[in-house]
């Protein structure tokens, strides 16, 4: 007779921890610019623009307000944070005067691919 050579060892028993959470790499992939069509590398750094919101790089949306805005010099485009832009005048002492501001993105609802950056950078 042959010995039962049952392994009554639990074996595999222990969980492995996958350190995901602990030290999260974000990969966010390059998603091209609404305005240029180029990849934006810098994802955090889009801004949400036109009509469709689509993501686009900080330079070109400052480019395309440019173009788009009657500018009567020294006027000049500048940002102004929340997803606001503005005709500015700048004065002494880093001074500057808004003469209009420029809704870019809405604040109210944020693009999807916004939203997903969010819940990434919020971690
Ligand atoms: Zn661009």
């Amino acid at each position: 007779m042959r010995e039962n050579n049952t392994d009554r060892h639990h074996r595999g028993g222990r969980r492995r921890f996958r350190h995901d959470h602990d030290a999260p790499r974000v990969i966010i992939p390059a998603q091209p610019c609404v305005v240029c069509t180029q990849p934006i590398s810098e994802m955090a750094s889009a801004v949400a623009f036109g009509p469709d919101q689509g993501p686009a790089h900080f330079d070109c949306v400052l480019m395309e307000l440019t173009k788009r805005e009657p500018l009567v010099s020294p006027e000049k485009i500048a940002y102004l944070g929340s997803g606001l832009f503005g005709v500015i005048v700048e004065k002494e002492n880093s001074r500057f005067e808004i003469h209009r501001k420029i809704v870019v993105e809405d604040p109210i609802n944020p693009p999807a691919w916004r939203k997903e950056l969010r819940g990434l950078y919020k971690r």
